[in-house]
C-alpha cells in the first residue's frame, strides 16, 4: 500500500519530503508501522511500534493528569459499542455525512468538498465562475469561504454543475464524476448472531457520547456539583472517504475528550477558560507557539449543536490542520438524550433550588493527530561536528522529556575492563524509575546519533575515568553538553533534570 502524503498526487515538494522523512523514521525506529503491512496494509489504519506506543502513552498520560487531576473533573472509560439510539439522539445517523463522488474513469473516490478545497485559488475562481458568478462573486476573495462553499451547497443541482468543471486528481479526466452522495461515516456492525436491521450497532465515531449518557451516573456517584467535567480517552472510528497524510486522517484513531457541564449563562466564560487552558497545554508540552493558531468556525459553518467553536490548528508540512476542537455544545446533547431515552438529564442545584439542563463546553483532541504533530514539531536536522573533525547532519527529535519514549540511554565506552558490569548496575538502578536503553555496539558518536533520532534526553557513558573516580559522562540531547556526574547522585541528577 502506498503511503499517500502528497495533497494532490503531484511531485513531492520540500514539505512532502519532510513528511516522507518522518514517515520513514517512524517506521525504521519503531514508532509507527502500517497496519497489516505483510498483506499490503489497510488504508487509514496504523500500528504503534515499541517507541510509538510509549510516546503515545506518555502523551495520553500527560493529558489525563492535566485534565483529571483537578477537583472538578472526573474520568470515565465507556464502551465503544453503544445502544443505536445514542447515535439517533446525537444526530450522527442523520448528519454525520460527507458529500462523496466517484470518478467514472479511474473509479477513484473523493470527498467533494476536499476535491474543491485542494484546487488552486485561481482554479476555484474559474470553477465558480462557470457556475454562478453573480451569486458567489463576493466570496471569491476569501479562500476559506470558498472551501466551505461546496459543503454548504449540498443541493445536488449545484453540485453537478461544479462537478462538470472539476478534474479528477488521479487520472486527470474532466467532467467524469458521479453525482454527490451523502455518505455516513459511521462503521456499522451487528450484535449477536443474526445480521438484520434490529441488530445493527455502530463503532463510536467520537468518545463524547459515552460521557453524555453517563452524565447522571457520574454526577451522582462522584457527588460533583456543577460546574464539573468528565474526561475520557479512547478509540473512535470514522469511515473516512479519503485517508491521507499519515496519522492525520485515519479510520481508527484515539481521542482525548472532556465535556464540562456548566450553568447556562456561565458558558461563555467557561468557554474562554478552556480555550486558554488547552492552548497552554500544547505549548507547555513543547509545541512551538508559532506553529499553533486558532481557527474560529464561522456562524454558518457551526455544527448543528454548537453555539461557538474554535479549532487549535498546527502548521503541518502540508498546511494548517486541526488538532483539537473547543466547542460550546449548549444543552443540545443532554436535551436530546432526555428526549430519546425519556430519562431525566436535568440537574438540580441544591443551593439555588433551580433545575436546569446544563450547557456543555467540550475540549476534543485527537491523541493520534497530536502525536503526529509532536513528532513533526520535534524533528530537527542540524549540522554537528564528527569525532574526526568534520561536520555531519544530525537528526534530532527535540521531544519534551515527558513525551520522549526513552528517558536515558546507557553506554559502556568499551566492552571490557569492568565497564559493561558498571553500566549494567546503573541500568538496574534506573530501570524501575525510567524507560532506559542499554547500547554497547558501535562508536559512541553513532550511539549518540541513534538516541538523538528518537529523542532520548540523556545518554550516560561509563568510561575509563569511571573506574577511577566513580563518575560518568551525562550528555544532554539538545545542547550536546557533557557533564561528569557521580554514579551515586546520578538518579537524583536525572530526576531533577526531567522534572
Ligand atoms: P476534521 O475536520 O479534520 O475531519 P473534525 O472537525 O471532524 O476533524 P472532531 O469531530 O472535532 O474533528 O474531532 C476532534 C479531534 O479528533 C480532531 O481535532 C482530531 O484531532 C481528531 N480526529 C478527528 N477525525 C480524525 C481522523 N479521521 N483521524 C485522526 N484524528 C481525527
Amino acid at each position: 500500500m502506498e503511503v499517500v502524503i502528497s495533497k494532490n498526487g503531484k511531485s513531492a515538494g520540500a514539505h512532502d519530503k519532510l513528511m516522507e522523512k518522518i514517515v520513514s523514521l517512524a517506521k525504521r525506529r519503531g514508532f509507527v508501522f502500517q497496519s497489516s503491512e505483510i498483506y499490503g496494509g489497510l488504508n487509514g489504519c496504523w500500528d504503534y511500534g515499541p517507541l510509538g506506543v510509549e510516546m503515545l502513552n506518555n502523551l495520553k498520560l500527560q493529558w489525563w493528569k492535566e485534565m483529571t487531576y483537578r477537583n472538578n473533573v472526573e474520568g470515565v472509560d465507556a464502551s465503544i459499542l453503544m445502544h443505536p439510539k445514542v447515535w439517533e439522539a446525537s444526530g450522527h445517523v442523520e448528519n454525520f455525512t460527507d458529500p462523496m463522488v466517484d470518478c467514472r474513469q479511474c473509479k477513484g473516490r473523493f470527498r467533494l468538498d476536499t476535491l474543491f478545497d485542494e484546487l488552486s485559488i485561481k482554479r476555484k475562481k474559474e470553477v465558480l465562475r462557470s457556475f454562478d458568478e453573480a451569486k458567489y462573486a463576493g466570496q471569491l476573495k476569501d479562500e476559506v469561504v470558498l472551501a466551505d462553499f461546496i459543503h454548504v451547497s449540498s443541493d445536488p443541482a449545484n453540485a453537478t454543475s461544479i462537478l462538470n468543471a472539476l478534474t479528477c486528481p488521479t487520472c486527470g479526466n474532466r467532467s467524469t464524476f458521479t453525482e454527490a452522495r451523502r455518505f455516513n461515516l459511521m462503521f456499522k456492525t451487528f450484535v449477536g448472531p443474526v445480521e438484520d436491521s434490529s441488530a445493527v450497532v455502530f463503532l463510536r465515531p467520537e468518545t463524547a457520547q459515552g460521557i453524555f449518557v453517563n452524565f447522571q451516573n457520574v454526577q451522582s456517584s462522584s457527588r460533583q456539583k456543577i460546574p464539573f467535567g468528565v474526561a475520557q480517552i479512547g478509540k473512535a472510528f470514522r469511515n473516512e472517504i479519503n485517508t491521507k497524510n499519515f496519522l492525520f486522517r485515519t479510520r481508527e484513531f484515539e481521542q482525548m475528550e472532556m465535556q464540562f457541564f456548566v450553568k447556562p449563562g456561565s458558558d461563555d466564560q467557561w468557554f474562554e477558560y478552556w480555550r486558554a487552558e488547552r492552548m497552554n497545554w500544547f505549548v507547555r508540552l513543547g509545541m512551538k507557539k508559532e506553529k499553533l493558531q486558532w481557527h474560529r468556525h464561522e456562524p454558518e459553518k457551526l455544527a448543528h449543536y454548537a453555539k461557538d467553536a474554535y479549532d487549535i490548528e498546527y502548521l503541518f508540512p502540508f498546511g494548517w490542520g486541526e488538532i483539537e476542537g473547543i466547542h460550546n455544545r449548549t444543552d443540545y446533547d443532554l436535551s436530546r438524550h432526555e428526549e430519546f431515552s425519556s430519562k431525566g438529564m436535568r440537574y438540580f442545584d441544591e443551593e439555588t433550588k433551580e433545575k436546569y439542563t446544563p450547557y456543555v463546553i467540550e475540549t476534543s483532541a485527537g491523541a493520534s493527530r497530536s502525536f503526529m504533530a509532536y513528532l513533526i514539531d520535534a524533528y530537527h536536522e542540524e549540522e554537528a561536528p564528527t569525532a574526526e573533525g568534520g561536520v555531519e547532519t544530525r537528526v534530532v527529535m527535540k521531544l519534551h522529556p515527558a513525551l520522549a519514549p526513552t528517558k536515558v540511554a546507557i553506554f559502556p565506552l568499551v566492552n571490557r575492563d569492568g565497564m559493561p558490569e558498571l553500566s549494567k548496575n546503573i541500568e538496574t538502578d534506573l530501570r524501575p524509575s525510567y524507560r532506559v536503553f542499554y547500547d554497547d555496539s558501535g562508536a559512541v558518536g553513532r550511539r549518540y546519533r541513534r538516541q538523538d533520532e528518537v529523542g532520548t534526553p540523556f545518554c550516560v557513558t561509563v568510561d575509563s575515568q569511571t573506574l577511577q573516580d566513580d563518575t560518568v559522562t551525562v550528555r544532554e540531547r539538545d545542547s550536546m553538553q557533557q557533564e561528569r556526574v557521580g554514579v551515586g547522585g546520578l538518579k537524583r541528577y536525572i530526576s531533577d533534570k526531567l522534572a
